[in-house]
């Protein structure tokens, strides 16, 4: 599989510029080389600015009092990687990154296989990231896509198999080329230059070292926007470790709190624990979310959480946890889009169950009675600050 090797800033611009415009959500595809696929010309993405905080970002005037002006607001911000005594540990850093790569820690399957040599197991990824897009996305929240969208970098493969992904023909099939780090340094100062908000790292955890490695040659060439890491929470304490002062956003899913459903619909029976963690370091390392005055994110955890249908006993305890353990002020997004999809529903082949249609229990979206109990639940336990666009 070829490989992508950044082209000059010139030819990333003229990339950029040409071709014809696409609905600014069409997921816009690796070239065959693992270039950045022709896109729209900016002016078809560009929206107007908001001009008012509340009104536009989803902010509820609720919260906005509750808060204080202030308090969630800063005046200015500088990614905490362009501070100078981070960028001093850029070296250091890579080397960790590569450590864990070489015996593969760097996720809790905790593999063990030598990836710098192109040795596979869980997720299917040797030494290079697989890109599927890499594009500017107008789909995400409202405070990360603002007027000119988030510059999402979607990864294939995945250390998790969940039977309902949405995602499937990219998380387990893969797609895209292999694109090595400084390809995608590159990708990273091209949707920079094409007017992105942020760098939008999407299912980032079995890649989390080449993102350090790659992240060092992108600030040491100009990178200055906030990173998001856009994850499942399975992700190893170590690589987060390794992000802390990279990365900005937080943008954790956390599916499940049962150690029952994460093995049967995640195939992950300690996702539960993981994620627990991996959150409370998140939050550690980034506190809560904050905006900046035009109403972007810019710092903090946004937690998301997709309601499944007959599980609203889980979504209480995750909800629970985040205003005990992690913050009442968490910012959340509560998903309602669920559908059934890759294996759920399908038929069993073989096994005691075959001919049958499998994981029936969540083989239907979830109603209106689940989705106004699980923002209930949210608001009952303290939970006040919301994606509102998704309410
Ligand atoms: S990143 Fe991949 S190889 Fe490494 S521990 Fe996780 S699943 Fe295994």
């Amino acid at each position: 599989m070829a490989r992508w090797h950044p082209p000059s800033v010139d030819a990333r611009v003229a990339m950029f510029s040409a071709g014809p415009a696409i609905h600014a959500h069409a997921n816009v595809r690796m070239g065959p080389g693992g270039e950045l696929a022709p896109s729209a010309p900016r002016g078809s993405i560009e929206r107007g600015r908001p001009t008012g905080l509340s009104a536009w970002w989803g902010i509820s005037s609720r919260a906005m009092a509750e808060a204080g002006p202030d308090r969630f607001v800063v005046s200015s911000f500088t990614p905490a990687y362009l501070d100078p005594a981070v960028r001093r540990t850029l070296g250091d850093r890579v080397a960790a990154a590569r450590q864990e790569l070489a015996c593969c820690r760097a996720c809790p399957r905790n593999c063990k296989v030598n990836r710098l040599a192109n040795e596979t197991k869980v997720c299917n990824t040797g030494r290079h990231p697989r890109v599927s897009s890499a594009f500017p996305h107008l789909g995400e929240e409202e405070c990360l896509r603002g007027w000119r969208g988030s510059g999402t970098i979607f990864f294939s493969m995945c250390n998790l198999r969940c039977v309902f992904c949405q995602n499937w023909d990219i998380s387990q099939k893969g797609s895209g080329p292999e694109v090595d780090v400084e390809g995608m340094a590159g990708l990273m100062l091209s949707l920079q230059e094409r007017g992105c908000h942020n760098i939008n790292f999407v299912t980032p955890e079995h890649v989390a070292p080449q993102i350090v490695e790659a992240l060092a040659i992108a600030i040491e060439n100009g990178l200055k926007l906030p990173v998001v890491y856009n994850t499942s929470a399975y992700d190893a304490l170590s690589s987060l470790k390794l992000m802390d002062g990279l990365v900005d956003i937080y943008m954790p899913d956390f599916k499940f709190w049962s150690r029952q459903s994460s093995a049967r619909l995640l195939k992950a029976k300690d996702y539960p624990e993981r994620a627990r963690e991996a959150i409370c370091e998140m939050h550690r390392q980034v506190g809560d979310l904050r905006f900046t005055p035009d109403g972007l994110a810019c710092r903090g955890v946004l937690v998301r959480h997709l309601v499944m249908p007959g599980l609203l006993d889980e979504t209480r305890e995750i909800f629970r946890f985040l205003a005990e353990e992690v913050s009442p002020d968490t910012f959340v997004n509560i998903m309602g889009q669920y559908h059934p999809d890759y294996q759920v529903g399908s038929i069993a082949a073989s096994g005691r169950n075959a001919g049958s249609a499998r994981y029936v229990e969540i083989n239907r979206c979830p109603n209106g009675a689940e989705l106004e109990g699980a923002h209930e639940a949210a608001r009952s336990v303290g939970l006040w600050r919301f994606d509102q666009q998704r309410l």
